[in-house]
């Protein structure tokens, strides 16, 4: 199947959901519980708003040591990237794939605020970075999308060239510093809705030079989005990307619940919300083998975001 059929079948999955997403008439307005990253770690940290903290520091990987393949010469607007949309269109939001096959995604965010990098650089945390995972994925050749923050890429660019470098894993954007684009996120620091669209656009710049598998999928912090953000985000000619199996790592204290969580909810076409950030999510590694088992036992079997929403 040529790439261009491929994008366009993604493309006309995607407008399927977003026509059920509406008819089962659930919203993000009240997202179930996700992601509350910031929840104990209030803007006390630095100056919310401010730049960031001096973290040891990595600069914009404009160069990433890759060989000069056609990665390095992203097409203007990228428009053949699977969840491109048509820029100053609202984008769709989509919360699953098709029911019918046995596909699954399997999606990691991967959040950095300024909270965190001051934790880190304090020493109250050791890594928002969980290695494990990636390891588990990689040995069990496991197809996996990531949703990155800008500022997580810069403080992991290494572990970024290492995502981007797996033919099985996708890369996705979850906003430059995981700022709620709405009022009462969890508790997050709200982006003024001036910034919205640069802030978005700025990630995807940050991501881009990585090459690998890029996509035009985004995911707001938390869940969280409303009329208003989803307009702000038309100039990017993107698909927004909920869940529909939140599993409730973040702070999670014992891995068994996760997998309950999951393996209860999951079905064919299934979005699993799961976070790659160690410190606020230190049992997804040991939940992880037990999910992945868990799918075989069912029959569904993980694939990248962009199959799953093609319908394999
Ligand atoms: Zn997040």
């Amino acid at each position: 199947m040529s790439l261009v059929t491929v994008t366009a079948a993604a493309l006309v999955g995607a407008l399927v959901l977003v026509v059920t997403v509406l008819r089962d008439g659930s919203t993000s307005a009240t997202p179930s519980r996700v992601d509350p990253v910031q929840v104990t770690a209030p803007a006390t940290e630095g100056t919310p708003g401010g730049p960031p903290p001096a973290t040891p520091a990595t600069p914009e990987p404009t160069t990433p040591a890759r060989s000069a393949d056609a990665s390095r010469t992203p097409r203007p607007g990228s428009a053949d990237r699977p969840g491109a949309t048509r820029p100053g269109t609202r984008p769709p939001v989509v919360a699953h794939g098709p029911r019918t096959g046995n596909l699954v995604a399997l999606t990691f965010d991967a959040d950095m605020t300024d909270a965190m990098l001051g934790n880190l650089r304090a020493g109250r945390a050791r890594s928002y970075a969980n290695l494990r995972i990636v390891e588990l994925l990689e040995r069990d050749r496991v197809p996996a999308t990531f949703f990155l923050t800008g500022k997580w890429v810069e403080r992991y660019p290494e572990l970024t060239r290492r995502l981007a470098d797996n033919p099985r894993f996708e890369l996705a954007n979850h906003t430059y510093g995981h700022l709620a684009f709405t009022r009462d996120c969890y508790g997050l620091p709200r982006l003024p809705a001036e910034r919205m669209t640069e802030d978005v656009a700025r990630t995807f710049r940050l991501i881009e030079p990585y090459g690998g598998r890029q996509t035009r999928y985004f995911r707001f912090p938390g869940l969280c989005h409303d009329a208003a953000a989803l307009a702000a985000l038309a100039p990017l000619g993107l698909t927004v990307v909920d869940g529909d199996v939140v599993s409730g790592d973040p702070f999670a204290t014992a891995w068994r619940p996760i997998v309950r969580a999951v393996l209860s909810k999951v079905r064919p076409g299934s979005i699993v919300v799961l976070h790659l950030t160690e410190e606020n999510a230190a049992m997804t590694d040991e939940a992880l083998p037990h999910i992945l088992a868990g799918l075989r036992d069912r029959g569904l079997r993980p694939a990248p975001l962009s199959e799953v929403l093609a319908g394999g």
